[in-house]
């Protein structure tokens, strides 16, 4: 029986685990981590405690004290593409819906201006339409004519840029490759997200609304392409889902799937070393001497960490890694003692000035005064992740990636502003409600998941060609090793993660 090595239990070398084992290998996977999924995890906090940090393991008092604990997803919180994901159940021979189950929302997101416009994204296109009419001066058609554009961009790419491997000659030979190249001008690879949404918006709201997709890996609307307007299509077409149980349930569900295949995790072990002999990937070095034999490996690890970590004594592809990286995040988690109505499982506080925001974020690598202050609440739908009559709140703006700002100071500033934001915006005060809090920021997200500078999702795309500058999910100089992740192709958050893990296994012979 062939053996492969996984390393890292990130969502992407889970189903990395998943796909080697239905192919009949024996499968190990080594994390460094305590715990499963890497960005995709979980933690439990009890009313009364303050931490700077994130607990470093799931926490989960034994038994769980629904009257006094809230329950966190400590990193992604939206849901899109849960195919991908039933994808792996199919694979394994098993009825998904039997082991892993969600909900599609009817309210997307709900947005909250400066000005005092608030807006429902529905996912029935035309209500969500009808709903902008209604609340600006936006003409229902236009939004409607947008994401039906948005739906041929998509058409025309994902087969393309996120289905298939960008670095094998052969797959530039099909008809989806012609029909993309023909589209091209559909594409609008020519002008950035913000331009286009001008030109087609006139309402400087709904620019912003769309403009903000750009953020859904880690990207400046003012600098990346208009291409990545697809993702709208992602949303209103295919919609946004909640797993039952909450995000973590992604990572839970799919480790069970591993282990019954066979496959084996081992935690708290982090690999030193990929051994190599000759020019074949040959096995896993761990600690000062113990070594684990492979045929093949793959490195789920952020490719940043792999080259310069694990292969120090192969050439790196310097270019590519040097790449600029995408946005990172400072995330509070807050127990909230309060229940909020007016608020949804996602909510958008915009700032009032979007382009001074992503230029501090993107040029100035520091934070704007006003933030745009994101805040998903998971007990929205899985009430028992706060106590009766209270709120998990998940509060997240975009930060630049780590280069070494003085944290501390921008998040203290940064948790005074998003108060003052909330309060006035909710017309509540917020501070005296916060009865726990933890914090996620971009040092401990690289310190966590081992993310190049905290990224979130790998590379950024604001340059045109950011599809082609991605690390390909294989070696082309070491036999046996691939990667997979949201540092190589294609790209960041749990969608791309997911493809990323199926283009690699398919790249192994
Ligand atoms: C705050 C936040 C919010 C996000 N929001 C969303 C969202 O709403 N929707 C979405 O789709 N995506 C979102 N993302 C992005 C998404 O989480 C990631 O793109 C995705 O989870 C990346 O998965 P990965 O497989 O690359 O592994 P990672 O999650 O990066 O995990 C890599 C794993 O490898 C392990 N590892 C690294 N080096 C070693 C070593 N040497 N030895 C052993 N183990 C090692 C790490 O410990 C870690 O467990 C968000 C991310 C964050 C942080």
């Amino acid at each position: 029986m062939k053996k492969a090595i996984i390393i890292g239990a990130g969502i992407a070398g889970i189903a990395s685990a998943v796909r080697l084992a239905v192919r009949g290998y024996a499968v190990e996977v080594f994390e460094a981590n305590s715990f499963a999924g890497g960005k995709l995890s979980e933690f439990v906090l009890p009313a009364g405690e303050f931490s700077s940090q994130i607990p470093f393991y799931p926490s989960t008092p034994q038994p769980l004290n629904p009257s006094t604990h809230y329950r966190f997803d400590a990193g992604p919180s939206l849901f899109t593409m849960p195919e991908y994901v039933e994808d792996l159940f199919r694979l394994a021979g098993k009825k998904p819906e039997v082991h892993f189950e969600y909900l599609a929302l009817d309210t997307i997101c709900k947005y909250f201006y400066e000005d005092g416009t608030i807006l429902h994204a529905y996912r029935d296109t035309q209500k969500f339409a009808q709903e902008v009419a209604t609340q600006t001066t936006e003409k229902a058609e236009t939004v409607l004519k947008f994401l039906r554009e948005s739906k041929r961009k998509y058409d025309l790419t994902n087969e393309v840029f996120l289905q298939n491997s960008l670095h094998k000659l052969r797959n530039y030979f099909t008809w989806a490759t012609v029909r993309g190249i023909l589209g091209m001008p559909r594409l609008q690879v020519f002008t950035t997200m913000h331009k286009a949404n001008a030109r087609t918006f006139g309402d400087q709201r709904i620019v912003q609304l769309f403009n903000r997709y750009a953020t859904y890996n880690g990207s400046n609307p003012y600098e990346t392409p208009a291409t990545l307007n697809i993702i709208p299509h992602l949303e209103f077409g295919i919609g946004a889902f909640f797993p039952k149980g909450g995000m973590y349930q992604i990572t839970q569900s799919l480790v069970r799937l591993a282990e019954n295949l066979g496959v084996q995790f081992h935690y708290n072990t982090k690999v030193q070393e990929i051994l190599i002999e000759g020019k074949k990937a040959v096995g896993i070095k761990i600690g000062k001497d113990e070594t684990h034999k492979a045929d093949i490996i793959v490195s789920n690890m952020d490719i940043v960490g792999t080259y310069k970590k694990l292969l120090p004594a192969l050439p790196a592809p310097k270019r590519l890694l040097e790449q600029p990286k995408s946005s990172s995040a400072i995330i509070f988690y807050w127990g909230i003692k309060k229940a909020f109505p007016a608020l949804e499982l996602h909510n958008i506080f915009f700032s009032a000035n979007y382009e001074a925001e992503f230029k501090h974020i993107f040029q100035d690598k520091n934070l704007y005064e006003d933030n745009t202050v994101y805040i998903n609440i998971s007990s929205k739908e899985s009430p028992t992740d706060a106590p009766e009559g209270c709120e998990n709140w998940f509060v997240m703006i975009n930060a630049p990636n780590n280069i070494g700002q003085d944290w501390d100071a921008l998040i203290g500033q940064a948790r005074q502003n998003i108060i003052q934001k909330l309060s006035r915006l909710l017309k509540t005060d917020i501070a005296p409600l916060i009865e726990c809090e933890a914090i996620l920021d971009p040092r401990s997200i690289e310190s966590r998941t081992s993310s190049s500078q905290g990224a979130l999702y790998g590379n950024s795309s604001n340059n045109k060609w950011a599809a082609f500058l991605r690390h390909a999910n294989f070696s082309s100089r070491i036999k046996g090793l691939y990667f997979c992740g949201g540092s190589v192709h294609p790209g960041g958050g749990i969608p791309l993660s997911l493809l990323s893990a199926k283009i690699a296994c398919d790249c192994i012979e």
